[in-house]
């Protein structure tokens, strides 16, 4: 079989310039794109969905985690900015329940899809930032080896080129970030990653005879296990209610190749094997849950339009934060806001957590401006699931709460490099903070 095949070469159409790009509508692209653009930035942000939210709403997630940090046994919200306006606007469309505790450490929020989907809209509109749905990116063309010129995209009115000053990639995987030639990393360094898992919504539920069967669902999995009468992909399920109390979310499925590795977000194949793969398991774990008192009428209202991926690639910065840096709740003269969710390792089978001292520590870590300047580029930032981080430190900074944070302090700090002039690695860190601040973040300097 031909394996190559040499394409003619093409003119391609200048869809516009901007001053700032955001690659990904996801929690960091949101408050990238909104930050640029309330500083007066020309700005545009591209989704390959329909809708904003990233991998919480395209993959169902429905649940803020890292909004909050149990600072010495008082759990408070930390992540506040651009974040806080949002879920503002979530609640005014009556979508957000009120914080739910977990493990009796910390606090968790969920909210609905839809009104999360509205709220984005809204405030990307009301930050004047342009947003092209259904533009898939596809690569970059480079000025010289450590700036980018173009995004070269894929649309329904064909290929198109994106001219832009700065440009931002919260794409999760770090999509922009390779094609610029940034260095990258995945997984554990065994080639491990963070395992996926397909999101669902379960209907139909009984809310007092339910109570809080989150507590006793582990259980009856371990009995059904033992009777030989289901085999689940992964232990510590997550099944909670949404804000109605007749829907709830699952979080119970596990994806995994034929080696029995991490499916790969990156890998066209694996991505489809995934899907199927997750509806598969979902279809024999609905059927379990039935078996839960108050669930016997429960019936799936829907699938979340894609598997949701963990972890893919991750940028090297000009810092990688580390499980340590978690663990110990390290600062940063260079924080841009903090981290006070703990390391959530989706391994094989199972999910591990791993917690600072409680209550003998702040319980947060800070988030340094370095780990969203990648290696070797000077108009590029990287912000969100795909920032510099270890493997392990990943899987804490990867929640919702974090990413809002790096996509805000990337939006500011393309606004401060233009005005500079200067590469990312060169602005000014207290006035890039000062500006952060007065948009409503916590920087985590006191406490
Ligand atoms: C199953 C699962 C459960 C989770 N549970 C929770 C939870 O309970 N609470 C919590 O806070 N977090 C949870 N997370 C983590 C969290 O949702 C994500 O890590 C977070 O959304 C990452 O944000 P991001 O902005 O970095 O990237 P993403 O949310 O992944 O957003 C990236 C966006 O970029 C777009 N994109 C990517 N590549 C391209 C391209 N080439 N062209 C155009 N568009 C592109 C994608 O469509 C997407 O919208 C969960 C994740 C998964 C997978």
């Amino acid at each position: 079989m031909q394996t190559v095949l040499t394409e003619p070469s093409r003119q391609t159409p200048v869809l516009g310039e901007y001053e700032v790009i955001v690659l990904g509508g996801g929690p960091a692209g949101i408050a990238a794109a909104v930050t640029a653009a309330r500083a007066g930035r020309s700005t545009l942000l591209i989704e390959r969905h329909g809708f904003l939210g990233g991998m919480g709403t395209a993959a169902g997630v429905t649940n803020f985690c890292g909004l909050h940090a149990n600072v010495h046994g008082n759990i408070r919200q930390v992540v506040h900015g651009v974040a806080a306006d949002l879920l503002a606007r979530i609640a005014a469309l009556g979508g957000l329940n009120a914080p739910h505790s977990l493990f009796g450490k910390t606090v968790a929020q969920s909210y609905d899809t839809p009104a999360y989907k509205i709220a984005a809209d809204d405030l990307l509109v009301s930050a004047g930032a342009q947003v092209l749905f259904h533009v898939l990116a596809v690569g970059a063309v480079m000025d010289g080896p450590s700036r980018v010129r173009a995004l070269l995209v894929e649309t329904k009115s064909g290929r198109r080129a994106l001219l832009g000053r700065s440009f931002i990639d919260c794409s999760g995987d770090g999509d922009l970030a390779a094609w610029a030639g940034a260095p990258f990393e995945k997984g554990d360094g065994h080639g491990h990653m963070l395992y996926p898992s397909t999101m669902f919504r379960l209907n139909g539920i009984d809310p007092q005879r339910a109570g809080k069967a989150w507590e006793v669902i582990p259980g009856l999995m371990l009995e059904a296990e033992a009777a030989g009468r289901y085999r689940f992909p992964r232990k510590t399920p997550i099944v909670r209610p949404q804000k109605s109390g007749i829907e709830w979310r699952v979080n119970l499925t596990q994806l995994a190749n034929a080696q029995g590795d991490a499916m790969d977000g990156t890998d066209v194949q694996e991505l489809s094997d995934a899907e199927m793969l997750g509806r598969r398991q979902i279809a024999s774990v609905a059927g379990f849950l039935k078996e839960v008192p108050g669930f016997e009428n429960s019936y799936v209202v829907d699938i979340a339009p894609q598997v949701g991926i963990r972890e893919t690639r991750r940028v090297h910065g000009r810092y990688i934060l580390t499980e340590s840096d978690v663990l110990e709740c390290a600062s940063f003269d260079d924080t841009v806001g903090v981290n006070g969710w703990p390391l959530e390792l989706h391994l094989k089978g199972d999910v591990e957590f791993r917690w600072p001292k409680i209550p003998q520590s702040r319980g947060f870590n800070h988030l340094p401006y370095r780990m969203t300047v990648p290696l070797g580029l000077d108009n590029l930032w990287v912000a969100g699931r795909c920032a510099s981080m270890t493997h392990e430190a990943q899987s804490a900074a990867r929640v919702t709460g974090a990413c809002f944070v790096m996509g805000q302090a990337a939006g500011a700090a393309a606004d401060l490099a233009q005005t500079a002039d200067c590469a990312a690695a060169d602005i000014d860190i207290p006035s890039l903070q000062t500006r952060l601040e007065s948009g409503g973040a916590y920087l985590g300097r006191s406490w």
